[in-house]
């Protein structure tokens, strides 16, 4: 053993050496349906307005450190209810770090159900928190017994909820959440990342409980390069998770370039609409090829099932031919030979359906 290796096991805490760092497969030269981003970029004169606008913006200053105008246009774009505060993260994955951060001790729960978002899991690890997956039904539902024995025995300080979820691509029972509410004591975060492709929202529900928080990602509505997310509700709560967010975490140029980009919300309305009808399109043609067995979805990905043993294989035969997905075979479970490809551009689904075809 090396001594920095004998160094990194005496000082690195074990949990953090167990782990892997998030993994993103590198897209280089593929059709990339992995990561469910938006695929459209913006019109030729929405993106010039934009650079002209950040040639004039000065970097040599801090930003904002509370982004007072774009943190007012979120408040305007995403229907805030009026009573409730917001707080900004470099994504919606700094968000959940900073609510792991504050309520983080030893001994206290994280809980999700399972499948679900890896982040979740891995912040908990991160803090010295303890982490419980609860297994999800066979078709994705909360297993509201099992998630109500959880709540009472183990007292989670923090729930998290996605809304659609990633990576099932369902939406939960809402009176299945609202029980959830009230049965827990500690936060219950409904992530509502996938918003944007869903139908239904908590949105209007903050307020009404106590414990009940909303997070939003613009990054699937078509800003992942920005990396923005947002946490709403009741001021108190705002108040201390705000204490943990490191000062100017919204850079300068993510703040006007957001800020110019709910200007335009139209162009993302576009966008999502189309992506919207291009899942139902895509999901018709994958309930097409018989031996598939595929999942509804409120998201913009689609998970799907394919012959038993196959996945790993599947995958790899999509990937020579040069279209990248996810594969979360490995998960083994509910998700065995399990797919998850995110709805491209009309060609580029086009292509994944035929290298499928090919690759069953
Ligand atoms: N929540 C869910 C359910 C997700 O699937 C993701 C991204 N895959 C995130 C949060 C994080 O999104 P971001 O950090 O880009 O805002």
């Amino acid at each position: 053993m090396t001594t920095i290796d004998a160094t990194i096991e005496k000082w690195v805490r074990p949990e953090i050496r167990a782990i892997h760092a998030y993994h993103v497969a590198d897209a280089s030269g593929m059709i990339k349906l992995d990561a469910m981003e938006n695929p459209y970029t913006w019109p030729e004169p929405m993106r010039s307005a934009w650079q002209k606008m950040l040639s004039s913006t000065d970097v040599n200053r801090y930003p904002d450190p509370s982004a007072r105008e774009l943190s007012a246009r979120l408040r305007q774009s995403l229907e805030v209810p009026v009573g409730m505060e917001i707080v900004l993260g470099n994504g919606s994955d700094e968000i959940i770090q900073m609510l792991a951060l504050a309520v983080a001790a030893p001994g206290r729960v994280v809980m999700a159900p399972e499948p679900g978002f890896v982040m979740y899991k891995m912040i908990a690890s991160f803090v010295g928190m303890d982490y419980l997956g609860v297994p999800l039904n066979a078709d994705f539902s909360l297993d509201m017994p099992a998630m109500l024995e959880a709540i009472t025995t183990q007292q989670p300080a923090l729930i998290f909820l996605a809304y659609p979820n990633n990576p099932t691509g369902n939406m939960f029972d809402e009176q299945d959440i609202k029980a959830i509410l009230d049965a827990a004591e500690g936060l219950v975060i409904v992530d509502e990342a996938y918003h944007a492709f869903a139908d239904h929202s908590f949105m209007n529900e903050l307020g009404n409980y106590s414990n009940l928080l909303v997070m939003r990602t613009l990054s699937k509505l078509g800003l992942a390069g920005l990396r923005l997310g947002l946490l709403a509700g009741p001021a108190p709560w705002m108040a201390e998770i705000d204490k943990v967010r490191l000062p100017y975490n919204i850079n300068i140029l993510t703040q006007v370039s957001a800020d110019f980009a709910l200007q335009n919300a139209h162009v993302f309305d576009e966008q999502t609409a189309a992506i919207r009808a291009d899942r139902s399109k895509l999901m018709a043609s994958l309930k097409e090829i018989e031996s598939l067995e595929v999942f509804p979805s409120a998201a913009n990905f689609i998970l799907f099932r394919v012959p038993q043993g196959r996945g790993s294989e599947i995958f790899e035969a999509l990937k020579q031919q040069g279209i990248l997905i996810k594969s979360l075979s490995a998960n083994g479970g509910l998700l065995s030979d399990c797919l998850r490809v995110t709805v491209g551009k009309p060609d580029e689904n086009q292509a994944f359906i035929e290298a499928l075809t090919v690759a069953l």
